[in-house]
């Protein structure tokens, strides 16, 4: 009964014919022409035909495998048929006649000698199946994209933790000096021993210094986060720092020795960790240490330090004995295409600063220079510890 009424559904099921179309103006003539054969079978042989654009579900053309379009399958009867290539047309009048056979035949056929998966065989299933691809493609992306996401909102909750921390210190500091100047220049307050003006000056200019601190630490805030709203993309990790510079310093070593400058280096063994992403830290380093190469004189000395002043952050610096960068232009070379005009003769684009600012800012960490003119740059950045 139930085999009845399942052949009774299939030998409905009519020859079923999928065309995948793409947007090429160079495929328009031939899908018009195959367009107008396929109306003309239509009082030929009964068939039900599906139009697919493969720019809006290229994952169909995926799933059949196809190399080329336009492409003409046949769905149903099994088995599959893919013909595609320049000349279809031809190739449907060819093929016309054989499927029309495999129709026939396959409508002749028992419930018993129906090929395996038949029964799925048709437009509508293969449209599902696509789809479940489709979607499960679409769940991986997601969930890597969470994973990702996850791993950025850690990033910021130990960088929040760690300015908190940077924003105490001036804080508190500010807070004693006004205190003081609070206390001791209150007329009611006939306990406490009135300051000198000398000291009252100092008192106010170290509240005015801490407050500019903190105006720093927070214009850093800012522009960090600006920073992770661009392209840029920051996988954090625990980073050897030490190791990394000692790598990049492998690698570049041919070039220092080509122009016989001397590295010297000074990193200590005990150094924390630091939480950045590996691989933007070494553009960093490579930038950095590029341009010492490129701006010191032959027989120059080039030196790479790391600090480790506070609990929160690493300091690396690269010092050169080129020419050094005069005062005014210290803030400019990092914005993108600034190049000095000195410089201009030499290769370069003026965009290696720009893009090391862009990666520490990231990081949360600052990048800076000093320099004496004619006698040396260094090049400073910090970045966050890992704990
Ligand atoms: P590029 O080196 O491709 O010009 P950068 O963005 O790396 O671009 O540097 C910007 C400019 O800063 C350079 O053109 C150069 O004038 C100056 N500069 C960078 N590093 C040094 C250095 N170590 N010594 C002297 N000048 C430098």
């Amino acid at each position: 009964m139930a085999a009845n009424a399942e052949k009774s559904t299939h030998t409905q099921t009519p020859l079923q014919l999928l065309l995948f179309v793409d947007q090429r103006p160079s495929s328009q003539e031939q899908i018009q022409r195959l367009h107008k054969y396929l109306e003309d079978l239509k009082n030929d042989y009964p068939f039900e035909l599906e139009v697919v654009d493969v720019g809006e579900q290229p994952y169909l053309a995926e799933h059949f495998k196809l190399v080329a379009t336009p492409a003409l399958i046949k769905i149903h009867p099994p088995p599959r048929h893919i013909i595609a290539g320049t000349n279809l047309v031809a190739q449907l009048a060819d093929w016309w006649p054989r499927w029309k056979q495999s129709m026939d035949e396959y409508q002749n056929l028992d419930g018993e000698s129906w090929p395996a998966g038949t029964e799925r065989a048709d437009i509508r299933s293969f449209a599902h199946v696509a789809e479940l691809i489709r979607i499960s493609e679409e769940i991986f992306r997601l969930k890597q994209e969470k994973e990702e996401l996850q791993q950025q909102l850690q990033f910021k909750d130990r960088i929040i933790a760690m300015l908190a921390h940077d924003l105490r210190n001036p804080l508190t500091a500010a807070s004693i000096a006004l205190e003081t100047l609070e206390t001791n220049t209150d007329p009611n307050n006939g306990n406490s021993p009135r300051l000198t003006p000398a000291l009252v000056n100092q008192l106010i200019k170290q509240a005015r210094n801490q407050t500019r601190a903190i105006e720093r630490l927070i214009v850093d805030i800012l522009q960090g986060s600006q920073g992770n709203n661009g392209s840029l993309k920051i996988v954090p990790q625990k980073v050897d720092l030490g190791e990394l510079c000692q790598e990049v310093l492998e690698c570049l070593k041919h070039r220092f020795a080509m122009k016989s400058q001397q590295i010297k280096t000074d990193i200590p063994k005990d150094l924390p960790y630091v939480y950045a992403d590996p691989e933007r830290v070494r553009q960093v380093l490579v930038n950095l240490l590029d341009n010492a190469n490129k701006y010191t004189p032959p027989s120059g000395t080039i030196q790479v330090s790391v600090l480790h002043r506070t609990a929160q952050k690493v300091h690396l610096s690269v010092c050169d004995t080129g020419p050094g960068i005069p005062e005014e232009n210290r803030d400019r070379i990092f914005e993108e295409r600034y190049r000095l005009k000195r410089d201009e003769a030499l290769d370069g684009y003026g965009i290696g600063l720009s893009l090391c600012q862009r990666i520490i800012r990231s990081h949360y960490g600052r990048i800076w220079v000093d320099s004496v003119p004619d006698k040396g740059s260094c090049f400073h950045f910090t970045l966050p510890v890992y704990r």
